[in-house]
Formats: C-alpha cells, structure tokens, sequence
C-alpha cells in the first residue's frame, strides 16, 4: 500500500487511539521489556573505571584483550550513570593511552604555532610552562587594577579570563582556584556552563 506522509500520520494516530480505548496499551510494559543479550564472540578483561571527563563521576566499564582497550561503555551498575554515557564520554575511546596505532590523531608533544604564523612549531613541556607563566605575569603586571573608580581597594586583573574544564577533578579544581584567585583573576567561568 503505498501512503503518502499525511495519510500514514492519520493512520498511526488511529492505530495509537485504538490501543488506548481497548484499554491494550499498559504504559508499564515498556518499562519491563526483557533486557537484550548479546553473545560474546571472545573473552575480554574488563575493568570498572570511572569516566575522566566532568565531575559526574559517572561508572565505565573498560573492556580489553591484554594491555590494548578494546572498548569502553556505561556500566549499568552504577548508581549514577547506570549504563548511560553522555555524549563527551562517547570519545572516551580516542583517549586510549596503548600505543599511537589506537589514535593517530592524539597529540603527545606540544605544538606552538606563534601569531600570524601557519606552522605549528614542536616544544618542549620546559618550554610551554615558561611562556605560559612569562605571558600570564606580563599581562597581569600591564593590567593590574589597585583601586576600583570610587578608591576601594581591590587588586585585580581584568586582563585575563579563567575557564575550568570539566576534565579537572576536586583537587585540581582546589589548586586553580587558589591559583586564580591569588593572581586577583575575576573573570572565572567553566566550560560545562557555556
Ligand atoms: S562527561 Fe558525561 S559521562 Fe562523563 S562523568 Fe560527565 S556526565 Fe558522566
């Protein structure tokens, strides 16, 4: 039978409203379908882990043939995910740490590519941590505030802007703030607001 678009809604909508008036369609049903199984084809390992990427602290379960992971899903018992992961931690394959083959594309080494150029440039850890630090002291020196327009004491940049990631655990979190705060950063936000 061949329906066009409008046609196939009405007639759905009639199959829907059928279920309802014979009293057939028990919503509680859904919710008792019988879970799915699936054969395993190879034993895998599997580790209980803990997704890395925001502070939910929701549970995986990593799967691998010897030191190689071979997947990485929700784990269903736990309390706070119970199987579901969002879709951040849908990537968290790509950052399996066992050799480059896994991803290619995952960067080890710093890359600096200076203004107005279109190389990036290899550096080292040394290297970045130093002129990340001489940039950051440099820009707060030129634009440190003492007092506010009306004399009140207030020791600020307003220069730089701070943005957490959700990447970053308590302790992490803990340091930087102190961090930002001592540097007099006002500008504070996070990346899973945003
Ligand atoms: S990134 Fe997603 S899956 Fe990972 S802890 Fe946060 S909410 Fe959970």
């Amino acid at each position: 039978m061949d329906l066009d678009r409008r046609q196939f809604l009405k007639l759905s909508g009639a199959g829907a409203g059928g279920f309802l008036v014979t009293g057939r369609f028990k919503p509680e049903s859904l919710a008792r379908a019988p879970l799915k199984t699936f054969t395993l084809h190879k034993k895998v390992g599997e580790t209980v882990s803990i997704c890395a990427y925001c502070a939910g602290g929701c549970g995986i379960l990593v799967g691998r043939e010897g030191n190689k992971v071979v997947s990485i899903e929700g784990n269903p018992d736990h309390p706070i995910n119970r199987g579901a992961l969002c879709s951040k931690a849908q990537s968290l394959f790509q950052l399996r740490t066992v050799g480059d083959e896994d991803n290619p594309r995952r960067l080890t080494k710093v890359l600096y590519r200076p203004p107005n150029g279109s190389v990036w440039e290899e550096k080292s850890w040394d290297w970045a941590l130093t002129e990340i630090a001489r940039r950051i002291k440099t820009t707060r020196d030129a634009g440190f505030v003492e007092k506010d327009a009306g004399g009140a004491t207030v020791n600020r940049t307003e220069a730089i802007a701070h943005l957490g990631g959700t990447a970053l655990d308590n302790e992490e979190c803990y340091v930087l703030g102190k961090m930002v705060r001592a540097l007099g950063i006002v500008y504070l936000d996070h990346q899973a607001r945003i």
